[in-house]
């Protein structure tokens, strides 16, 4: 039997070559494009439009070719592309997957309007009539009428304001209607569109784009997450408290270096206890992965996470990942600042361990509001030591501290060339908006700030 190293040694330097990244362009790039060729096949098939009813009809075809390639869009946005989750960063692309949603059902809605109404008026009927018509005579339309309706409710769950209030398994299992949408939506696409009625090199294209995006979405949301804990056998190998309100949980398994996690990144984890197996929470790596051992630490205010305390060892783990771009990778500069607010710290503490630093070249801030809520003290306190960091605290509340605990003021007293930094931050969402706007302020390009949310 050969041993890793061995294999490793007869696959060659491609199993050593980093792990591809792309670049947001790389994304936005044939996301346009796909978007430009959409439009120039709609207008290949359109000679000439003639009269009210038939403008508005081609308005219609043209927003429902658009809500056609945006839905594959979305969903391979969401498919879990390592090369995406690694360079893009998973909640940039979230944020994408989030505001190409609502545009998408705009575009499904304005599609159902502008057709009916231009029919309507092509047929001098009215467009209660025209609807009926269209319900009962074309099947897929009711199918498609069904999806239509399907993707407007979940655009309103997913409003801000509405899935603040819902529990967040419950936005995402409905969120999964989605993918319902999309299957009873696709053939009335073919049967009633005019522009692949008549072309099969359009129809063979279409489908092939929606294939390959559906393969996608299947081999990384599903076979390689149950490729890898087959592989790799995850279990809970034990639980320490940190503090009063955090727990690091060690997770043991193999090869685990396979899965080539970097530290800054994070998995979402499905502990396979009665209580916990329905749910996947995102929690990055805490310390560097080792080959038989990855550990997280989380704050135990919730449901989920204040059910792992209790975790006993031995439990399976069922991870997915490792995701997320807040790696070195992202470093441009010599000099790198840290800055971490709350449990924030998790990944800021695997990066200030491992992110390649000559001695003097790498600070960390930590942020907290009391003492109680600082973890790692001691670990923190070694690393910097061995590798001749600085090592900063800013504790206290607002009261304490003032207004701005992280001004530029404050910020550029703990590090006068602040400017020559990058900067990774990574804390509450609210505390990193503060802390970019600082940094801005005191003279950090935007290209040299990386952060990463806790929030998608
Ligand atoms: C990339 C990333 C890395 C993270 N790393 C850490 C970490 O190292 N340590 C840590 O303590 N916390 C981390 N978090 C936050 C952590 O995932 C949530 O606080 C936790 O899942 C909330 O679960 P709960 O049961 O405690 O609270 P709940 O009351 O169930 O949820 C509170 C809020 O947490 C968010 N949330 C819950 N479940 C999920 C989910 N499956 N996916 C995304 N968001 C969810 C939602 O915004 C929800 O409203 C991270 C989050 C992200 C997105």
């Amino acid at each position: 039997m050969t041993t890793l190293d061995e294999r490793r040694a007869v696959r060659g330097p491609r199993a050593h070559r980093p792990p591809a990244r792309a670049r947001p362009e790389h994304v936005l790039v044939p996301i346009a494009l796909g978007a430009a060729a959409v439009i120039a096949l709609w207008w290949h098939d359109t000679p000439a439009i003639t009269g009210f009813g038939d403008w508005l009809t081609n308005a219609g075809r043209v927003t429902g070719l658009l809500a056609g390639f945006a839905a594959v869009v979305l969903v391979a946005l969401m498919a879990r592309i390592p090369a995406l989750e690694r360079g893009v960063g998973t909640d940039r692309l979230a944020r994408w997957h989030a505001m190409g949603g609502r545009y998408m059902v705009g575009l499904v809605v304005a599609h159902a309007l502008l057709i009916i109404w231009g029919y309507a008026v092509t047929a001098h009927t009215d467009v209660v009539h025209q609807t009926k018509t269209l319900l009962v005579s074309y099947p897929d339309v009711l199918m498609a009428t069904v999806a239509g309706l399907l993707l407007v409710g979940v655009g309103i769950v997913s409003a801000r304001a509405a899935r603040r209030r819902m529990h967040y398994e419950t936005w995402y299992y409905l969120h999964l209607y989605t993918y319902l949408a999309i299957a009873l939506a696709f053939s009335h696409q073919f049967a009633t569109g005019a522009d692949f009625m008549t072309s099969r090199p359009a129809r063979v294209l279409w489908s092939a784009l929606y294939v390959a995006v559906g393969g996608l979405l299947l081999w990384y949301r599903f076979v390689t997450p149950l490729r890898r804990a087959l592989r790799h056998r995850m279990r809970v190998h034990g639980v320490y408290a940190e503090g009063p309100g955090a727990v690091s949980v060690w997770i043991r398994g193999r090869h685990l270096d396979e899965l080539r996690a970097e530290p800054g990144q994070f998995f979402r984890w499905r502990f396979l206890t009665r209580d916990l197996w329905w749910a996947a929470n995102p929690y990055s790596l805490s310390a560097p992965p080792a080959p038989d051992m990855l550990r997280i630490t989380v704050k135990t205010f919730g449901e989920h996470s204040g059910a792992l305390g209790r975790l006993r060892p031995g439990t399976r783990v069922f991870a997915e990942g490792p995701y997320g771009a807040f790696t070195a990778g992202r470093r441009r500069r010599r000099k790198v600042l840290l800055l971490a607010g709350g449990v924030g710290i998790t990944p800021i503490r695997a990066l200030f361990e491992t992110l390649p630093a000559t001695p003097g070249d790498l600070s960390l801030i930590y942020r907290a509001t009391d003492w109680a809520d600082v973890v790692f003290q001691e670990e923190l306190l070694r690393i910097a030591e061995s590798r001749h960091a600085a090592l900063h605290y800013l504790v206290g509340s607002r009261r304490d501290l003032g207004r701005d605990p992280l001004s530029p003021a404050v910020l550029t007293r703990i590090l006068p060339d602040l400017a020559a930094h990058d900067v990774y931050v990574c804390g509450p969402d609210g505390m990193t908006t503060a802390a970019i706007a600082s940094l801005r302020r005191a003279g950090v390009p935007r290209r040299h700030i990386h952060h990463e949310s806790f929030e998608f």
